[in-house]
Formats: structure tokens, C-alpha cells, sequence
């Protein structure tokens, strides 16, 4: 199996992946409080992780940036255990990478999403991005993409919310050293009033700290997490990062 994480890599293999027109994988994450039970870094090891398996599945060259831990949480900052960053700071971050890869070549750039509170940040900063250097980069937050396959393997949700049974599935599979499944027998929320408990339908937005919605951090049913749940959810984000980023159109559509 041949290697696809940039920082394993040497420079001059990656000067050839990018002459061979690889796809160059940026994972997004957070680090920020995931309940009672989870550690503080279930994005970022999820993200990689999912990033990591669907290059290795993708049918186009692709290799896979070292992970951006840093994300927007200050909805998490009231649980602590958050670091979080500010839209300027964290469209500086993003933007500097995707120049990097701009300037050695890379012509087709996923940032890969895996934190809730980057999805609207992301797109922004792709709309502002690629434009400017004229290249075709695009995101995609890897449980909407795949919310088909996960709403078939959860029994409890429909699919990611959090520290929930999606994220402690894949924890369980990944990591169960470092998650305390005693500590998940009470947290079940949303325990506070949400927006789309007031206006249904979606298609509206306001600000809202997880504080307010949760007590205990948690959203979505950590209970009936399992292992086997979390490899079958890691595999089918896999797959269908793989299928976005081996379909050709994607990457040459007229921009
Ligand atoms: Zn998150």
C-alpha cells in the first residue's frame, strides 16, 4: 500500500504527486469538550482517520495534509477544554495552506470537514479562495456527505450531532482507551431549547452556545454506541469521500 499522509512523505515524492495531478486531502477539525466521556480531540482523529482510509480507496493519486486542529468552537468555550480559533484567524490558516499547495502545483485541493461549527466557514472561504487562485478547490463535511449510509447503520439519530453515537461509535473503534463509557449513561440531550424546536423546517440560523442546549455537553445518545457501529461508520465516510474525490466532473467543473 503505498503511503498518502504529506508528512510521512519527502519533499521530492510529493513534487511528483503533484506533477501527476494528485488530489491533495486538507482534514479540518476542532479541538473542544466532547462530553463527559470523550476527549477533546474527536474531530481531529475522526477527520484524519476517514481522510487517511479514502485516500488509500480513491481511484485518482491523493494525498492527505497533516490535520488543521484548529477550528471555530466558541459555541464549546463555556465547557472548557476548548481551543478555539476566530473566522479571520482561521480563514488565514486555511488560506495559507491552500496557497502552499497552489504554489507547488496542487490542482485539486478537498478541505475535508469534521467539525460542525466549520461547515459555513469553509464554504466562505472556498468561495473567497478558489477564485483567487483560480484552481478547483472545494469542501465537504464527511457525515453530510455520507448521510445516507449513516442513518442506516445509527439507531438513535439520523446521524453526527455530538459526543453522540456516531462520534462515541468511532471512538470506540479508533480509540476505546480514551473513552469512559460510565461517564456516558446520563448524557442524552439536547437538554435545552434549540432553534429548530421554536421554527421547524429548517433554513434559519441563530446563534446559539452549547451551554444553552446541552447540561452535560452532549447532543445526540452516546448509549448504544459500539465499536463495530463506529467501523462501519469510518468505512462508509471512506467511501464516499473516495467516490467524491475519484469523480472527475467534480474537479472539472467550469468555474
Ligand atoms: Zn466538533
Amino acid at each position: 500500500m503505498s503511503e498518502v499522509e504529506w508528512g510521512r512523505l519527502k519533499a521530492a515524492e510529493l513534487k511528483l504527486l503533484a506533477r501527476d495531478n494528485a488530489v491533495a486531502i486538507v482534514p479540518v477539525a476542532s479541538i473542544e469538550q466532547h462530553g463527559p466521556h470523550l476527549p477533546t480531540m474527536v474531530d481531529a482523529v475522526l477527520v484524519h482517520e476517514i481522510a487517511r482510509r479514502a485516500a488509500r480507496r480513491a481511484s485518482c493519486k491523493t494525498v492527505v495534509c497533516p490535520v488543521v486542529w484548529s477550528g471555530l468552537a466558541e459555541h464549546h468555550m463555556g465547557f472548557g477544554g476548548t481551543l478555539s480559533l476566530n473566522y479571520p484567524e482561521f480563514f488565514a490558516i486555511i488560506r495559507g495552506i491552500c496557497r502552499s499547495l497552489v504554489r507547488q502545483g496542487f490542482g485539486r485541493i478537498l478541505l475535508l470537514n469534521g467539525h460542525g461549527g466549520n461547515v459555513a466557514a469553509l464554504t466562505v472561504a472556498v468561495n473567497d479562495i478558489a477564485p483567487e487562485f483560480e484552481t478547483p478547490i472545494g469542501t465537504a463535511t464527511y457525515w453530510l456527505l455520507a448521510a445516507e449510509a449513516f442513518g442506516k447503520i445509527l439507531e438513535r439519530q439520523n446521524n453526527v450531532r455530538h459526543a453522540c453515537e456516531a462520534e462515541t461509535s468511532m471512538m470506540l473503534a479508533l480509540h476505546p482507551d480514551l473513552v469512559d463509557m460510565s461517564l456516558a449513561t446520563d448524557a442524552v440531550g439536547p437538554t435545552g431549547p434549540e432553534v429548530a424546536s421554536v421554527i421547524p423546517g429548517g433554513g434559519v440560523h441563530r446563534w446559539q452556545s452549547f451551554v444553552a442546549r446541552t447540561s452535560h455537553g452532549v447532543i445526540g445518545d452516546p448509549r448504544t454506541a459500539s465499536a463495530e457501529k463506529g467501523e462501519k461508520l469510518l468505512n462508509a465516510a471512506a467511501e464516499a469521500v473516495s467516490g467524491l474525490i475519484s469523480t472527475s466532473q467534480f474537479w472539472s467543473l467550469p468555474a
